[in-house]
């Protein structure tokens, strides 16, 4: 088998408008990762043999777990537009500083999972970042579970909803944001649905229907 140069790796990265391949041309301040688990390698990683190959294989955690929400990728496929199955559920990124919530501080409400519903955060948990994507310190207890993500050669902690496994993005630690826990939750604006009132967003639990 052959492997790719080295730059070619990088220039793929970038194409790929990955979140924190942007990131990461800054130094982090501290560069801890608050929860490792086993190093394990994301389903989106093993269609891409070279990378495997490289960075090592085995079958990923996220693959493997199992959610509340069971629904196929073809049941997916019919509540959710074409951007919002990439980026749920094939882990993709949305493009920087494009995404509806990137800029939206509202005093008061919650962001709901825009697959199946579930909330996540409230307003009082986002902060501005200047990263480029919606960024919150803190969830709703227990509504996003971690992973540990080594795509692309970065060991990294994917965010997914707890409620369907959906793809939310990364969580970085020990960066030097003036927030509570120093956490930022880089999210998707895609991956995402404001609701102005809780009750709102807890009512209608059962995905919100409609693609676009
Ligand atoms: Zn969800």
């Amino acid at each position: 088998m052959r492997f790719p140069s080295v730059p070619h790796i990088v220039r793929r990265l970038y194409t790929l408008g990955n979140a924190t391949a942007f990131r990461f041309q800054q130094p982090l301040r501290g560069n801890r990762i608050s929860q490792i688990h086993r190093a394990t390698v994301p389903k989106s990683m093993s269609s891409i043999p070279f990378l495997s190959a490289l960075f090592g294989t085995s079958t990923p955690a996220s693959a493997k777990m199992t959610y509340p929400d069971t629904r196929s990728d073809d049941e997916w496929r019919a509540v959710l537009n074409k951007e919002q199955f990439r980026i749920l559920r094939e882990k993709g990124t949305e493009a920087p500083f494009t995404g509806e919530y990137d800029k939206h501080m509202p005093d008061h409400g919650v962001y709901t999972c825009a697959a199946c519903n579930a909330p996540l955060y409230k307003a009082d948990h986002k902060f501005k970042s200047g990263c480029g994507w919606p960024a919150y310190f803190d969830s709703i207890p227990g509504a996003v579970t971690r992973h540990t993500d080594t795509s692309f050669g970065m060991q990294r902690t994917e965010i997914v909803c707890s409620n369907c496994g959906g793809h939310l993005g990364h969580v970085f630690k020990g960066e030097g944001y003036p927030t509570p826990t120093d956490e930022r939750h880089c999210v998707n604006s895609i991956s995402l649905k404001f609701h102005d009132k809780e009750g709102d967003a807890q009512a209608g639990n059962e995905g919100n229907g409609e693609a676009k």
